[in-house]
């Protein structure tokens, strides 16, 4: 099962072991107050809340300790989609692959949280523009051996008319291109329901609690052998756990949190890099849009709900982690970017960026773009911390395998728990039953699309009762952090600098319903736009247009 292989690697082998000064904890005052968990989880981004669910659907006690806002790192800041990694085909087929297949699972377990994204590649006129045409069509031809694992449509191959047919909008003299297909997902709502999961599988998630510390516990013989003490950053107190296993969840900050433990950094190193979106006030196409920024990096266009979303940068970031900015640079530089095919993005208003770090997985010389996306879960026990982990690296897109390879690892070897994973089968709270939107539709007289769309929010609704209702019940009335989390389950899409989740409540309403208001007083639209597509099956029309093409 394990593609990825479990560090020791050599190189951390090779690190005079134990260079190692975890401390050892006071025994408390009152030992059978301290809660005794079998797995204590660092960071509430989808790492740490995929492996905790994992975790808890096997039977085990976890507790999850997260500083900020669940989903405040990388995870609530990405481009939200649980995408093949196409990009990542030439270089590390392998990752397209797991990527591929865990995109499967997960619209399998979240059918009301993932929503298709119809991609268009258009490719511009010049001297090798037939070749070129020629070579991506190739390597998308590659690409589609690994689409059926989730679900994605071939891609089809468009001449120059089909691409002004599907979307008017664009410029540069253009030869043609390809079409793709992705899924995207609010990476807020996919932590939140994770957390939710666990938390109804009888897990503890401590929301603004930083982890200040990992020790050994008082006495040598205990099996609860790790302690690890955070502080409620809201109310000042602090809350010892037991552990008998602690996984470091922390992305970009992982080495730090190793440090809290006294443990080296050199095997959890990563290469922080930044990442920024810009929203603009309206939707502006129905597809996902691939252009090129001025050094010949890959940026995008992606319509989400009323708005549109550009992506994306990539720099190393040697800066704040709990404070990253867009910069105007950035967002100029994104909007250059995307303006060169689709110059309607300039007339649009930009109303909120939002900027995330990306925890890459350590390597010097390269360029940001070309380093490997791929995963590590690094063992302590070479550190002289047996049961202690750091999840290092990896996407939203495959977080669920992640998990399972930490769990299916870790279960077994360190807490005798034999019981297999089901993360790929058990549906995510809300799940479990999608309403028919044709039905509903005929319902309420409106299209199908238009009811899926207005269905979705709804579900999110349901979690968050569900999370209210058992965190009362399970933490007990007036216990910490009641579910300040679950408010994350809005959409975090349009806020402002704003990092946390909980911030984007009212953003939020504004990106809604601000672009209703400007589009009604727009004399001209910089060209058609689709209201009803959330998105129509790309391959339906192009496969309409090839057929035509070919005489059909
Ligand atoms: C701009 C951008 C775009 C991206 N786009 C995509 C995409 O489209 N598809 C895709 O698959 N992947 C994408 N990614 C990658 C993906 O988002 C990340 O790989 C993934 O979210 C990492 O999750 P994580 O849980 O490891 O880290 P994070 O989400 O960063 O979570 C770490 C958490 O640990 C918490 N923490 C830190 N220290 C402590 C402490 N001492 N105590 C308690 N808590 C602590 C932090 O507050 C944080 O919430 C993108 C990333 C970025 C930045």
């Amino acid at each position: 099962m394990l593609d990825t292989p479990l560090v020791p690697t050599e190189q951390a082998v090779s690190l005079a072991p134990p260079a190692v000064a975890m401390r050892r904890a006071d025994a408390p005052k009152d030992a059978s107050a301290v809660d005794r968990v079998d797995v204590a989880v660092i960071g509430g981004g989808i790492n740490g809340t995929g492996v905790a669910r994992d975790f808890a659907l096997r039977g085990l006690r976890v507790a999850v300790f997260e500083r900020n806002d669940l989903a405040f790192g990388a995870s609530g800041n990405s481009s939200g989609m649980i995408h093949g990694g196409v990009r990542y085909l030439s270089q590390s087929p392998h990752v397209t692959k797991t990527s591929c297949r865990d995109s499967g699972y997960i619209q399998h377990i979240a059918p009301h949280l993932l929503f298709r994204i119809p991609f268009l590649m258009p490719l511009r006129g010049g001297p090798k523009a037939r070749i070129v045409l020629e070579l991506v069509d190739a390597y998308f031809r590659a690409y589609d051996d690994y689409q059926p694992l989730k679900r994605g449509e071939p891609h089809c191959r468009l001449d120059a008319g089909d691409l002004a047919q599907l979307e008017p909008g664009l410029v540069g003299g253009l030869v043609g291109g390809v079409t793709f297909d992705e899924w995207g997902v609010d990476g807020v709502r996919l932590c939140v329901h994770n957390a939710v999961d666990a938390i109804e599988h009888g897990s503890r998630v401590l929301v603004h609690t930083t982890v200040e510390s990992i020790a050994r516990a008082p006495s040598s013989g205990d099996p609860y052998r790790y302690v690890v003490s955070g502080r409620d950053r809201l109310r000042g107190r602090s809350t010892d756990v037991r552990a008998r296993v602690v996984v470091n969840a922390t992305g970009a900050w992982s080495p730090i949190t190793a440090a809290l433990g006294g443990l080296p950094q050199a095997p959890v190193r990563v290469r922080p890099g930044k990442g920024i979106h810009v929203v603009l006030d309206r939707r502006i196409t129905n597809y996902g849009i691939l252009s090129e920024a001025i050094d010949g990096r890959q940026v995008f266009i992606e319509p989400w709900q009323n708005v549109s979303v550009l992506g994306t940068t990539d720099d190393d970031y040697y800066g704040d982690l709990d404070d990253v900015r867009a910069t105007s640079e950035e967002v100029r530089y994104l909007v250059q970017g995307v303006a060169r095919t689709l110059p309607g993005v300039r007339l649009a208003r930009a109303i909120g960026t939002y900027a995330g770090v990306r925890p890459t997985l350590y390597e010097y010389g390269r360029n940001e773009d070309a380093l490997s996306r791929d995963h590590r879960v690094v063992d302590h026990s070479v550190d002289g911390a047996p049961g202690v982990y750091s999840m290092i690296g990896g996407k939203l897109a495959s977080y669920r395998l992640f998990a399972q390879e930490l769990c299916d690892h870790v279960a077994p070897h360190d807490l005798g728990n034999t019981v297999p994973c089901s993360t790929h089968t058990r549906p995510l709270p809300g799940g479990e039953r999608v309403p028919d939107s044709g039905q509903l539709g005929a319902c309420f007289g409106v299209t199908p699309v238009a009811a899926r769309r207005a269905a979705r929010p709804r579900a999110d609704v349901a979690v968050r009762e569900r999370a209210r209702h058992d965190v009362r019940v399970r933490a007990g009335a007036g216990s910490r952090s009641p579910i300040r989390f679950a408010r994350g389950a809005r959409s975090h899409r349009g806020r402002c600098r704003s990092q946390n989740a909980a911030g984007a409540w009212s953003l939020r309403g504004n990106a809604v319903r601000r672009p209703v208001r400007a589009n009604r007083r727009l004399r001209a639209r910089p060209h058609t736009v689709r209201r009803t597509c959330d998105g129509p099956r790309i391959s339906r029309t192009t496969g309409a247009l090839a057929r035509r093409r070919a005489g059909a």
